[in-house]
């Protein structure tokens, strides 16, 4: 805790009035006021921490009060220096200096630079700011658009002023020459520069940041983990003179207003702030743009200086008595300065480790009077805890807020787009109409399915609908008495929910003859107007596009369902060839078992035949011979279709030769072994003395006839087979032949559908494409047709400004008219004959 450092500074005296009753009297930190022979006054002497007499000069100011705020900036405390007074005291003397002697603004500037030369181990980043207070608006010095500022507070900037331009600077000369432009700001377009800076606060804001540049210095927790941020503002203040002195009216009088709330507040909050700790339940900060941006600087976290300019001379005895009767109190003031620092993680776990080795210290030690500062430590703790907590509530209450307003503009965004179309949609329509135009009410009625609040007493009546850009001005026209109750096209939109009037239908208010807006508002019409045509342009391609793809996708969608139901097909004939496929494989297996079944019953008729050289057994090898060589055919015939060969007619014809050769042979054969038969019976009947017993050749020939009937039986039934499997073969290979073609044609097809649906992909692609360009192109004319608008607004704005200040300068002129007239009619009075000569009527 440590008192606001105060001073007193009596500047040389300008006039050369001698004094006749009283003058102040300075002795080292005293000033008091005495009589002119020299005796005291009793009651108006008071001491300060500084009493600078005239010859003090600022360097000794600066040297004095302000520098050890000025370093303990650059160490992260936050440090304000004011100077307060009467008007022509000395404050912007002392806060600005001369070219000779520098002020307190040019040496703290000087001395932050030189000073973090000198601090190595950190790196510093610096912001200037520079504002004005003037009735009770802030306005931004570096730019002269930013004016009207307001307040903000969060939790990271603590209080702040949002938009005020923030400059990072390097070195003393861009700060000197961002201040001079911002002197020149604040003159701009004044008439009277001291009227004006006399009552009006500056404040000038360096914002010091810095950090560690050394990484590894390990247990110190201040060192690279933390940033230091300190705020330092220098104040040079309006006038504290009262109004009653000055004399003003008018302008002036607002003014000096305004002046007194802001030093009212700032007296009242000093006033609090001294009657010690008891009273100080409430502190008026907010009520003043000043104390509330001044806030941490009065009785909170900051060093604070204030230096109150006096004026010598008698006349200002009263002032300079307020003056000083305002720095005793201020002089009572505590503030509880301490480095601001925003820690890591890192850097709090290290800061909270020392701090509680530190109370283990104290505890150990356990002093009462370090346990009752440890109490007021943490009093003073919970309260900024408590403030902190208080701050992130309204942050959240606003946070809230803007999220709202946020969500409400999206919506209304999207309302806007939405009704555009339908703008273009509702222009359409209304062109085809045309010739029988209809009433507003009728209107509201015929579309009273499209929007929800289309009627137009719904409307407050508070609000006339302002003529659009997109209508002719005519002659006459109905101009609103004033601007304040003129809803613009946006808010007559959000009122009626997305309901566009016909503006032109709506000349309710009585017409009265008025001077017509400037010509230039007819380009942004026709602008609006081709821009209107090329929209729905726009929107008609738009719409076709759109057309010609949902026809595309149709077709595409149908040629899916095609391609699947042919897919479909494909896979049961594919499913068929396979079986037809395997037909040949099985048949063949077939055969390959009734052949082994063929030389098994030949060969067991062979072995019953042992004898070689009889008819039977040559008839059976002739048998089995031919029997194998049919079967081998067969199988070799198989074999053929089941490798994927087509019994071709050629093999067929192959086939059925090599048939009729065995059957041939078989013939042959037959015939052969019947004659060689005969034969050998007629030899055995020649040759019975040869034979052991005719009986016995009988039953040979019986038993032979019998074999060869068998056989024959056999052999037939074995060709009959053949012959059904050589059909059965023959069907399969045609059913085979005709699903391939089928296959073949189906492929074709798929082929062909498919190419046709890679060319409608390609269209769709192609027409997506369009698509966004076109919608591309839609939204460029959108921006263009909102940037007319917000043209027009702004002319608009324009227009109105103009027509506000040419009605007060009208009113100016009507009152100088008539004065000048009062005037000439008092001359008139008062010189007939001469103002009668030189006024010919
Ligand atoms: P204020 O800003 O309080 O209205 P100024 O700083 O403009 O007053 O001072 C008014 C006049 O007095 C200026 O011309 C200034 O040069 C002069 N003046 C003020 N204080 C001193 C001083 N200590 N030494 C020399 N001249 C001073
Ligand atoms: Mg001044």
């Amino acid at each position: 805790m440590e008192k606001i450092c105060v001073a007193v500074r009596v500047r040389p005296s300008i006039s050369e009035e001698i004094s006749s009753g009283t003058y102040w009297r300075v002795d080292d930190n005293g000033i008091s006021l005495h009589k002119i022979q020299g005796t005291p006054i009793s009651g108006i002497s008071y001491s300060f921490d500084h009493v600078f007499d005239e010859s003090c000069s600022n360097a000794k100011v600066y040297e004095l009060l302000t520098k050890d705020i000025i370093h303990a900036a650059v160490d992260g405390f936050n440090g304000t220096a004011f100077a307060y007074g009467q008007t022509s005291s000395g404050k912007t003397f002392t806060m600005n200096g001369s070219s000779t002697d520098p002020g307190i603004i040019h040496r703290a500037v000087n001395d932050i630079f030189h000073k973090i030369q000198t601090i190595s181990d950190r790196e510093f980043l610096i912001r200037v700011s520079y504002m004005e207070i003037y009735n009770e608006e802030i306005n931004d010095l570096f730019t002269v658009e930013n004016q009207k500022l307001q307040i903000h507070e969060s939790l990271e900037r603590g209080i702040f002023v949002a938009g005020l331009r923030e400059e990072i600077v390097n070195n003393v000369e861009q700060v000197m020459n961002l201040l001079q432009s911002g002197e020149v700001n604040r003159h701009f377009g004044e008439t009277n520069m001291n009227a004006r800076s006399s009552r009006s606060h500056t404040i000038f804001r360096m914002v010091i940041e810095s950090k560690g540049k050394d990484a590894s210095s390990f247990g110190d927790y201040s060192s690279s983990d933390a940033i230091r941020v300190s705020v330092l503002n220098l104040v040079d203040l309006a006038g504290s003179e009262r109004i009653a002195k000055t004399g003003a009216g008018g302008v002036r009088l607002k003014e000096g207003k305004y002046i007194n709330k802001s030093l009212m507040v700032l007296g009242n909050v000093i006033n609090k702030l001294s009657d010690g700790a008891k009273q100080r339940a409430h502190i008026p900060y907010r009520d003043s743009k000043l104390t509330r941006i001044l806030q941490p600087a009065l009785g909170g976290n900051a060093k604070t200086s204030i230096i109150c300019t006096v004026a010598p001379e008698e006349v200002h005895v009263e002032e300079t008595k307020g003056t000083l009767l305002f720095a005793s109190r201020a002089k009572r003031i505590t503030n509880c300065a301490q480095v601001n620092e925003i820690l890591t993680d890192a850097a709090l776990l290290k800061r909270q480790k020392l701090e509680i080795e530190e109370l283990r210290r104290k505890l150990q030690g356990s002093h009462a009077e370090v346990l009752e500062q440890e109490i007021l430590k943490l009093r003073n703790d919970m309260l900024k805890y408590e403030l902190e907590r208080d701050k992130l509530e309204m942050e959240l209450e606003e946070e809230r807020r803007l999220h709202k307003e946020r969500e409400q503009r999206i919506i209304d965004q999207q309302m806007k787009i939405e009704n555009l179309s339908s703008l273009v949609s509702d222009g359409d329509r209304s062109s085809s109409q045309g010739s029988t135009k209809e009433s507003p009410k009728e209107e509201c009625n015929d579309r009273g399915d499209d929007f929800k609040t289309p009627c137009f007493k719904a409307a407050p009546n508070a609000f006339v609908a302002k003529r659009s850009n997109y209508s002719e001005l005519p002659d006459f026209s109905p101009l609103p008495d004033s601007f304040s109750n003129v809803a613009d096209e946006d808010t007559w939109f959000k009122m009626n929910k997305g309901y566009i009037a016909d503006l032109d239908s709506l000349q309710t208010t009585p017409a009265r003859k008025v001077q017509s807006f400037p010509p230039q508002d007819v380009t942004p019409v026709c602008s609006n107007k081709n821009d209107k045509q090329e929209l729905q342009n726009l929107k008609r391609q738009l719409e076709l596009v759109i057309e010609e793809k949902n026809e595309i996708q149709r077709k595409h969608a149908e040629q899916i369902q095609l391609n699947d139901r042919l897919m479909g097909e494909l896979t049961e004939l594919k499913q068929e060839a396979l079986f037809v496929r395997k037909m040949p494989q099985r048949l063949c297996e077939s055969v390959v078992s009734c052949k082994d079944i063929y030389e098994d019953v030949l060969s067991k008729m062979q072995s019953s035949a042992s004898d070689g050289k009889s008819s039977t057994a040559k008839f059976l090898l002739g048998t089995s011979e031919i029997g194998t060589t049919l079967f081998s055919t067969l199988e070799a015939h198989f074999a053929m279709a089941m490798n994927g060969h087509n019994s071709s007619s050629g093999n067929d014809s192959l086939f059925q030769e090599c048939n009729k050769m065995l059957s041939e042979t078989l013939k042959s054969t037959i015939t052969s072994l019947i004659l060689s038969e005969t034969a050998g019976a007629e030899d055995d009947q020649a040759n019975a003395p040869l034979c052991s017993c005719n009986f016995k050749g009988c039953t040979q020939g019986g038993e032979t006839a019998c074999w060869k009937e068998k056989l024959s039986n056999e052999l037939n039934s074995v060709r009959e087979k053949y012959e059904n499997l050589e059909k059965e073969l023959d069907l399969s290979t045609k059913f085979l032949e005709a699903s391939k073609e089928r296959y073949g044609s189906l492929e074709r097809e798929f082929q062909v559908l498919k190419q046709e649906r890679d060319s409608l992909l390609k269209t769709v692609s192609e027409s997506s494409h369009k698509l966004t360009l076109l919608n591309d192109q839609k939204e460029n004319v959108l921006m263009d047709l909102n940037t007319e608008v917000k043209r027009r607004k702004d002319l608009e704005e324009e227009i109105k400004h103009f027509s506000v200040a040419f009605a007060s300068r009208q009113r100016s002129l009507m009152s100088i008219h008539g004065e000048f007239k009062s005037k000439i009619e008092k001359l008139r009075a008062e010189n007939p004959v001469s103002v009668q000569k030189s006024l010919p009527h």
